[in-house]
């Protein structure tokens, strides 16, 4: 069943609220990656000499597409009255960027802003946008952000333990949180969030403006990249990404990270590879093989790696790292399962 729930009204119960986000449950003390197999290595994030295009998709909607994937895209969606910008980028240099990119479009406050996971990638850059901007998130992505300091080693590992990197990061909390549904108006305009399920994180967000129907998937649809199934498994990512293909006819996808893509082709791609590996996994666990044997005998098929030429092609490696840790997240579930 799908709660909805106008911003309005989560706005009235944020008041005089403090922090609500810390009260929807505890935060995850440990690194989620720690039990990552041999071959995972964090993707390459550094923003060092990072510009972010300003890329039209109509009418007061803009992607934000880093020239140098696989750091971070973000963007921004322009009302009559006010911006909502989706995601915040790895610390306050590059979420004044942003900033700057909309200010180049319009002189419109900048309402809200949209975390579509808690990893610093995406959160790292809130502290530099104004108090008057509220901050929105999953629950969930608002209790792994209050996990600070295991998200600082973390984003401390994919920028080459360059702490400048990091300059200037506090942490700043989501203003208010949801559940599954969202719909914002921003004057003569309604941008909608989603959550499908979890995917790469708990708190998987997507944000759809319906007039181009252009979807922004952060870390749960990444094109040119296996899915990232770091808190996972196939089956649950699976149906996250089945939800999102029934409830959403998606012209174009803008990825957190890579290139924009073809909604209904980028998550048929998904559907077919997670559909694939669900069924190879489960074959290895029913015929009783171990992880380590699982691992070798479910290798990465070519026909997932992104194409020659692809942005995205520079970081094979860590792409069939990903893809080591989603047999092992796969494996490990159907274990538990058969267990329970
Ligand atoms: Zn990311």
């Amino acid at each position: 069943m799908t709660r909805r729930t106008t911003i309005a009204a989560l706005l009235a119960l944020a008041v005089g609220s403090v922090a609500p986000a810390l009260a929807q449950g505890p935060a995850h003390t440990h690194n989620p990656l720690a039990d990552a197999p041999e071959g995972f290595f964090p993707p390459p994030l550094h923003p060092g000499g990072v510009t972010l295009h300003t890329h039209r998709l109509g009418e007061g909607v803009y992607a934000l597409l880093s020239d140098k994937p696989p750091t971070d895209n973000a963007g921004f969606i322009v009302g009559d009255e006010s911006v909502l910008v989706v995601d915040a980028h790895i610390n306050p240099q590059m979420a004044q960027q942003i900033i700057d990119s909309v200010r180049r479009v319009t002189d419109k406050p900048i309402a809200f802003l949209v975390n579509t996971n808690y990893h610093g990638d995406h959160t790292f850059g809130n502290i530099a946008f104004p108090t008057s901007t509220t901050i929105i998130a999953h629950e969930a992505t608002a209790a792994g952000m209050a996990n600070h300091e295991v998200e600082r080693q973390l984003m401390l590992q994919t920028v080459s333990g360059d702490t400048e990197a990091l300059l200037g990061v506090e942490l700043r909390l989501p203003d208010i949180t949801f559940e599954d549904h969202l719909t914002i108006n921003l004057g003569g305009r309604v941008v909608e969030v989603y959550h499908f399920g979890p995917g790469n994180t708990p708190g998987d967000t997507v944000v759809y403006e319906p007039a181009t129907r252009t979807a922004w998937t952060g870390n749960l649809v990444i094109s040119g990249s296996v899915p990232p199934m770091f808190e996972t498994d196939a089956a649950t990512y699976l149906k996250t990404i089945t939800a999102f293909a029934s409830e959403l006819d998606v012209k174009t996808i803008i990825p957190g990270h890579g290139v924009p893509a073809d909604g209904a082709e980028q998550l048929a791609i998904y559907q077919a590879y997670l559909g694939d590996l669900l069924t190879k996994v489960r074959e290895q666990v029913r015929e009783g093989h171990t992880l380590e044997q699982t691992l070798a005998r479910v290798p990465l098929d070519d026909r997932w790696l992104p194409e020659l030429g692809s942005p995205l092609s520079g970081i094979v490696p860590i792409l069939r790292g990903f893809h080591r840790l989603n047999v092992k997240r796969t494996y490990d579930a159907l274990v538990a399962k058969n267990n329970g």
